[in-house]
């Protein structure tokens, strides 16, 4: 926290004395002035040599808000919040039989499909469109034009965000060989291309960091690496892959990188009182004593290091999409901390990228979420007739936090709202203005110079 902030905070009569008397030592986009000229100067058109694609998954507005809330204070401000273009963008599925009526709430599938491809799609849907036509990714239009590749979550490397990237199956439960019950087209046995994860190895990103352990060790079903496991076959085409933090820091940028760092999705960051019916006492959020690493900025860090140093002498730079997959499992599970620390983690990574993008202006960084969620702010003294959580804020103050899209004890549910997306860079103007996720995938791939 900056001091500037720390006077905002203490009221309305402070932020006018501010305004007068130290405008000029304040960020660029900073609240209270005259943005014109510093808006007019992040216009930029253009391609972008790199592009850095970060997902809040489930981090709708009010998520946003609690972890800002929560960790910088009313009138603090996240690294996400200092991106100087900004929209919002509509985030619907559509029905799988009939797709001219809409879903009005999107799984992460069918909203990472609308970026990852343009296409609109049914709630489950890896990257094939209602028709079970397999449509072409960003990821796999840049990774053909020459630029370097990677894909990093806190999930499961075969949960839908990091899958809609590499892979294309018409169930997103499909994430490993044994697991295809759902997807018989895209079984090997069938003559398929496999599960996500086998899918994801053939794609041959040049970085994929995550978790999701047990599905790479399932064994293959049929082709030339049947019964070995897709570890094994991610080994023989030539993957590095590593199981822990150490491994990780240790890799090198001559060969591709396939990083396993848990068995499932990776542990939270942040532990605290979980909502209930009836409310909790005020308290904090602590550190989570089981946190085994390495945290999505180590992650996010190593693949902007290797990818950098992968095309320092190439034609070509990078794609990266990092995401920060449990704010929206932890809003499933009504666990404020664990929603709040995930996102603060995801917020540091926000910041790594901006760093990154401070030395390499011809960096087109996106920062958005796939849908909203269940989380509100709602009064103290509201009785909710949902699960509810008092938590003390970097303010001091109490901020009660209501999960309530399903009854207690239910895993609470996605919302249809439109969510932020704010950019920066070459096209990033077209983030402004209400969009749709589908112009997203335009809008990168447009940054890139691939695809139509
Ligand atoms: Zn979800």
């Amino acid at each position: 926290m900056t001091s500037s902030s720390r006077l905002i905070r203490r009221g309305a009569v402070a932020v006018v004395a501010l305004g007068a008397l130290t405008a000029a030592a304040l960020p660029t986009f900073a609240s209270g002035g005259d943005r014109t000229t510093a808006v007019r100067a992040a216009v930029q058109g253009g391609k972008a040599r790199n592009v850095i694609l970060l997902i809040g998954d489930g981090m709708g507005d009010s998520e946003i808000t609690i972890a800002r809330n929560y960790a910088k204070g009313a009138a603090g401000r996240l690294a996400m919040d200092t991106l100087p273009l900004t929209g919002e963008y509509t985030t619907y599925a559509v029905n799988k039989t009939d797709p001219s009526r809409p879903d009005y709430v999107t799984d992460s599938a069918a909203s990472g499909t609308g970026w990852s491809t343009g296409h609109k799609t049914y709630n489950g849907a890896i990257s094939v469109t209602p028709d079970g036509k397999a449509q072409p990714t960003v990821l796999e239009l840049a990774r053909k034009a020459g630029f370097r590749t990677g894909d990093v979550t806190t999930a499961e490397l075969g949960d839908a965000t990091p899958a809609v990237l590499a892979a294309h199956v018409a169930d997103r439960s499909c994430e490993g060989p044994a697991d295809m019950a759902k997807c018989p087209k895209q079984d090997k046995v069938n003559g398929g291309p496999g599960s996500i994860s086998e899918q994801q190895v053939q794609t041959g990103a040049d970085i994929y960091l995550g978790g999701g352990r047990a599905r790479f060790a399932q064994t293959v079903k049929a082709g030339p690496y049947k019964g070995r496991t897709v570890i094994d076959q991610a080994k023989a085409a030539g993957y590095n892959v590593v199981t822990d933090t150490a491994g990780l820091s240790a890799a090198k940028a001559d060969r591709k990188l396939l990083g396993l760092f848990a068995d499932g999705n990776l542990p939270l960051e942040q532990t605290g009182p979980l909502a209930k019916a009836g409310g909790t006492e005020p308290s904090r959020c602590a550190p989570n004593a089981e946190f085994t690493g390495p945290h999505l900025t180590d992650m996010a860090g190593k693949a902007l290091q290797l990818l950098d140093a992968q095309t320092r002498h190439a034609k070509k730079g990078f794609f990266l999409q990092i995401e920060g997959a449990s704010i929206d499992k932890q809003d499933h599970a009504a666990n404020p901390c664990g929603q709040i620390g995930e996102h603060i983690e995801f917020d540091n990574a926000v910041k790594s990228a901006l760093d990154y993008a401070r030395h390499h202006a011809d960096t087109l960084v996106v920062v958005t979420a796939d849908h909203g969620h269940t989380s509100q702010i709602i009064p103290v003294e509201a009785d909710s007739p949902g699960q509810t959580a008092t938590l003390i804020t970097a303010d001091g103050a109490e901020m009660k936090i209501n999960y309530a899209t399903t009854k207690p004890g239910v895993s609470q549910e996605h919302t249809g709202t439109e969510v932020r997306i704010a950019a920066q860079g070459p096209q990033a103007a077209n983030v402004v203005g209400v969009t749709d996720q589908t112009d997203l995938f335009h809008t990168l791939s447009r940054a890139l110079g691939v695809g139509r």
